[in-house]
């Protein structure tokens, strides 16, 4: 919801609480698809209209825009108005209400990335793509973006949606971005799995289903949840390597995606339309670039300046690359531009990823000029899973430094391109490009472990009186990803005292659900398994017997639930543990 709205409704909830009648509200706004059935049974159960009513605002505050809208609108309809008045001026300006703020608020809600600091714009490439999603207006279709690595599909993709009269007339229901890159089936169900939570949780963020367990079942959810509950509606598949993936997605929804292999839809089917992005950047534009990041006239560059241009052939990233490098050292045209061109005589091709020998070199060359303490630091972000976003208080536990030191250090890998921003989201939300994860992790190949190893180490030092329980983004990352770095770090010991711990399962589960915490079972099996696997499986069993009521809210006592486990489950030996401390303490 957004922040007028919210504090609109903050602001005149006693008067809404006086005069509302909630049961008349709710079945529009369940007929809005806003609100479910079971939601209106427990604002119902609430003893008198006004509790009722209390319960209703307070769910809404937690619902987005449409929720909001539609909470307005039946105000309107139940002829409320003053109290509709009241709440007019701070209506949310989403989908077809609003401009500019609307397309921030739809794009940011979609998770569409933001334009890069230093941008140039690229009209006829994106009227192309314009184009060709106009065509998905009245039917669904494929449009695919393709060229190579770093020559700014995703700048482009993201670029083309932030246009007023495209989301009202063609998609909104909404745009809804995904980043996939490279990756192996068990990741694409993780990502089509995360994909359904948010598009659930968007609707509806009180009620958690059990996430989707296969492919197949993934594709049906996705399936149901673009047709039925956000029709025409467009999915941005960013960096799409395998028509597999496609495939999974073949659902007879809207389409834009990214790819280097432009015949991957191929195997999908209904409409397909798509532009390439086959050549660089001009030279004017790429001039352009140079010239915002070392603040200089476009005229008054250097010479080498065209000559980099050229001899990258105008690629977006490696222009950005070089162009943020010299931002800080303004008299290195002529060393970059030579290791630009000694590039061409060590063709080294690696089994990395990039199509373009030069990016290598010049994301080592953005890294190389950072100071050395804060190139160690750097190193230590190869351990981030893709796509993750984190604030900076996990890098101040992870490097032991003050929130407000780590805010400036990661200020300057954000000015060097070296890390982005979120700036949307407070506090601020860091991430890596792929590429750069990518490089980083081929870099560090040799000592992934030991880095991993850091971070548990660094976790359990500051957190040694038990986890966050806060619910704050610094928390919800170490309840999520602790496990994962334990893996990755082979401390199998540490994984399996977290794991077979029912204290960790009761905090784990109650700030993130018990769908996490039985797909960390899942995927950390056969590590576990080594250990104990009966005492693995007894606390999967307790997690799937017990998983609906580890949804409810208030939280269940999980010493009481684990109590009815067999008696020779090690879940019930802990509980059994903790029921005798706990009358002994009183
Ligand atoms: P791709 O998806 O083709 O691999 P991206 O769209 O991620 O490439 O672009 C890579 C980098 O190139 C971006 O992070 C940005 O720094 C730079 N870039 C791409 N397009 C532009 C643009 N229009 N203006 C400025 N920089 C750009």
């Amino acid at each position: 919801l957004e922040e007028g709205a919210r504090s609109c409704l903050l602001r005149f909830r006693h008067r809404l609480e006086q005069d509302i009648k909630p049961s008349y509200l709710m079945d529009h706004m369940i007929s809005d698809g806003v609100m479910t059935v079971d939601e209106e049974e427990k604002i119902r159960t609430k003893p008198t209209r006004k509790d009722q009513s209390a319960a209703l605002l307070e769910l809404l505050l937690m619902k987005d825009n449409r929720a909001y809208i539609s909470f307005y609108n039946s105000l309107v309809k139940e002829s409320y108005d003053d109290l509709a008045d009241l709440l007019r001026e701070d209506l949310p300006s989403v989908l077809s209400v609003g401009g500019e703020s609307g397309v921030q608020t739809v794009l940011s809600e979609g998770g569409v990335p933001q334009r890069p600091v230093v941008f140039v714009s690229r009209p006829e490439l994106v009227n192309r793509v314009r184009e060709k999603l106009y065509r998905l207006q009245k039917d669904p279709g494929w449009v695919t973006i393709f060229g190579m690595a770093g020559s700014g599909k995703s700048v482009l993709a993201a670029e083309a949606v932030r246009h007023h009269g495209l989301i009202e007339e063609c998609f909104p229901g909404g745009i809804h971005w995904l980043a996939i890159g490279q990756l192996e089936k068990p990741d694409l169900l993780v990502k089509m799995q995360s994909l359904c939570f948010r598009l659930e949780q968007s609707l509806d963020p009180q009620t958690l289903s059990r996430p989707p367990n296969s492919l197949d079942e993934a594709k049906e959810r996705l399936r149901f949840l673009m047709l039925r509950r956000y029709p025409r509606s467009l999915l941005i598949l960013d960096d799409i390597w395998d028509s597999t993936v496609l495939k999974a997605f073949d659902i007879h929804c809207r389409i834009l995606l990214t790819t280097r292999n432009r015949s991957l839809t191929d195997s999908v089917s209904g409409a397909k339309y798509e532009v390439g992005v086959q050549s660089g950047l001009d030279e004017s534009k790429g001039l352009e670039i140079l010239a915002l990041y070392t603040k200089m006239k476009p005229h008054g560059l250097p010479e080498e300046a065209r000559s980099i241009v050229r001899e990258c052939k105008g690629s977006p990233l490696v222009v950005s690359l070089i162009g943020a490098l010299l931002k800080d050292k303004p008299n290195r045209w002529c060393y970059y531009l030579r290791q630009l061109q000694q590039k061409q005589f060590k063709r080294i091709r690696k089994s990395s990823s990039y199509d373009y020998d030069a990016l290598d070199q010049a994301m080592a060359a953005s890294i190389e000029v950072l100071p050395d303490e804060h190139r160690e630091l750097y190193k230590d972000l190869t351990v981030l899973e893709k796509d993750i976003k984190i604030p900076a208080k996990v890098l101040s536990v992870l490097w032991d430094l003050e929130p407000e030191e780590v805010e400036d250090i990661l200020q300057e890998f954000v000015d060097k391109s070296l890390l982005f921003v979120d700036s949307h989201h407070k506090p601020y939300l860091y991430y890596l490009h792929d590429l750069q994860l990518d490089f980083l992790v081929e870099q560090n190949r040799t000592q992934l472990e030991s880095l991993h190893s850091k971070v548990v180490r660094q976790y359990q030092q500051h957190y040694r009186d038990g986890p966050p329980t806060s619910g704050d983004e610094e928390c919800l990352y170490w309840i999520r990803f602790l496990t994962y770095h334990m893996a990755k770090a082979g401390l199998s010991q540490d994984l399996y005292s977290l794991m077979f711990s029912l204290d960790w399962v009761s905090t784990k589960s109650q700030i993130m659900g018990p769908a996490h915490l039985i797909n960390d079972y899942v995927e950390y099996g056969s590590i576990l398994d080594k250990e104990n696997s009966e005492v693995r499986s007894q606390f999967q069993e307790f997690l799937s017997q017990n998983g609906h009521q580890l949804e409810e809210r208030p939280f269940p006592d999980v010493v009481q639930l684990a109590l009815s486990q067999p008696h020779n489950s090690e879940v019930y030996r802990q509980a059994r543990l903790q029921a005798q401390n706990r009358t002994r303490t009183g």
